[in-house]
C-alpha cells in the first residue's frame, strides 16, 4: 500500500486488494436475497473496490474505514464546502473522538 498521509495516529493509503470494498458502499447498497433460494449475497454495487484506507486511532481503539473514490469525494464536501478528509481526521482526533462515519451495516433487499 502507498501511505498518502500519515499524522499522529491516523494515516490515508492507497488500496490495491480487490476484495476490499467500499464500506460506505456496503452500507448503502446492503446484501440481496434470492426470492427463490432466499440465498444472500453482497448487492454487486456493494462490491466497489475501496481506493482509500483511511485508519484511525484514538483511546487505543484501531478504526478501519475504506472508501472508493465517489464516496471520499462526497464526504469531502461538505454543504457544498471542501472539506479534506486529512482535516477531518485531525479535528476528529483534536476532539478526542472516533472519526464520525459509521461502518456499513449492510442491509437486505429481495432480488428483482
Ligand atoms: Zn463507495
Amino acid at each position: 500500500m502507498d501511505e498518502l498521509w500519515a499524522e499522529n495516529d491516523i494515516s490515508v493509503e492507497r488500496n490495491h486488494d480487490i476484495n476490499r470494498w467500499c464500506d460506505s458502499c456496503k452500507a448503502q447498497y446492503g446484501f440481496k436475497r434470492d426470492k427463490d433460494t432466499g440465498e444472500i449475497w453482497w448487492h454487486p454495487k456493494a462490491q466497489r473496490m475501496a481506493y482509500w484506507i483511511i485508519t484511525s486511532k484514538v483511546f487505543n481503539a484501531g478504526v478501519i474505514r475504506k472508501y472508493c473514490l465517489s464516496c471520499i469525494n462526497e464526504l469531502e464536501n461538505i454543504d457544498g464546502k471542501p472539506y479534506p478528509i486529512q482535516d477531518q481526521l485531525r479535528d476528529a482526533q483534536k476532539l478526542g473522538k472516533f472519526w464520525k462515519l459509521s461502518t456499513a451495516v449492510g442491509k437486505v433487499v429481495d432480488s428483482d
